[in-house]
């Protein structure tokens, strides 16, 4: 497939502040993640890493804060609390180059997996969507099953569609929410060596994961989220393997 050209990209959390009613999923989060890293997050259910993932996708507003994309040449992009942009849904739609691959993988049953792209290409204003949908699905190994309805398809099988789908705008930026759960050992493999092509071609990455395995080692840098807070990162000269497989992660 030809690798779409795109401008690389971090993503800046400086003081986010979740609230549910009385609960903080997070409490004043600050994290820089530069161009190109390859970052994992660690953590209890309930840490808040979802959360995080969703708020730099820009599908959840922060009760506080704010998100913005540092490129690599200095220019930014605000996020939606930065108050350059108004406050969007589409995350493709204030600029910002960002590919979300949710837990559940919000793809649809009742299309096959070529409408499935075809429908967020035209949606997003992909230029001539059949192609880019072609090479996409050739890229995730569905070119032969790209006529089936996506219900038929394993976890696996509709994983790869929610990242080709989170690829269709040729993302600077990536955040997964626990890719490899569900997935057996083969697509594991797969799902590692499809991470490694995209850290490997200068993509962020933000993801959250459970212990170690093939996906965390792609990790350049690890961060575990303890009760909304960052409790730990090898930024700060951590272990990596003492946060992956912290009692409870
Ligand atoms: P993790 O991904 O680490 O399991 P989450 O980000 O999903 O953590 O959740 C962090 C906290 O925020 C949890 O206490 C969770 O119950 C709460 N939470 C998350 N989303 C919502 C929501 N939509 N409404 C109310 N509480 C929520």
């Amino acid at each position: 497939m030809t690798v779409q050209a795109f401008a690389p990209t971090g993503i800046r959390f400086e003081n986010i502040e979740k609230r549910y009613g009385g609960l903080y999923a997070l409490r004043r989060v600050s994290l820089e993640v530069a161009p190109g890293e390859c970052v994992a997050f660690a953590g209890r259910n309930g840490s808040g890493k979802t959360t995080l993932l969703r708020i730099g996708a820009q599908l959840v507003r922060p009760s506080g804060g704010s998100v913005s994309f540092p490129g690599a040449n200095g220019d930014e992009l605000r996020g939606e609390d930065g108050g350059v942009k108004p406050p969007l849904q589409r995350p493709d739609a204030m600029g910002a180059p960002l590919g979300f691959v949710a837990h559940a993988t919000m793809v649809y049953d009742e299309l096959t997996a070529e409408e499935n792209l075809l429908l967020f290409a035209k949606l997003q204003g992909i230029a001539e969507p059949g192609a880019r949908a072609a090479a996409l699905l050739e890229e995730v190994g569905l070119s032969e099953r790209r006529g089936s309805l996506v219900r038929t398809f394993s976890r696996g099988m509709r994983q790869r569609v929610a990242i080709a789908r989170a690829l269709l705008s040729g993302p600077s930026v990536l955040l997964l929410d626990e890719p490899a759960t569900g997935l057996d050992p083969e697509g594991i493999t797969w799902l590692a060596s499809t991470l490694r092509r995209m850290r490997d071609a200068g993509r962020t990455i933000l993801m959250s994961l459970h212990g170690e395995s093939e996906i965390s080692a792609l990790a350049t840098r690890a961060i575990r989220l303890d009760a909304g807070s960052v409790a730990a990162d090898t930024r700060a000269r951590s272990d990596m393997r003492a946060i992956l497989t912290f009692a409870g992660a």
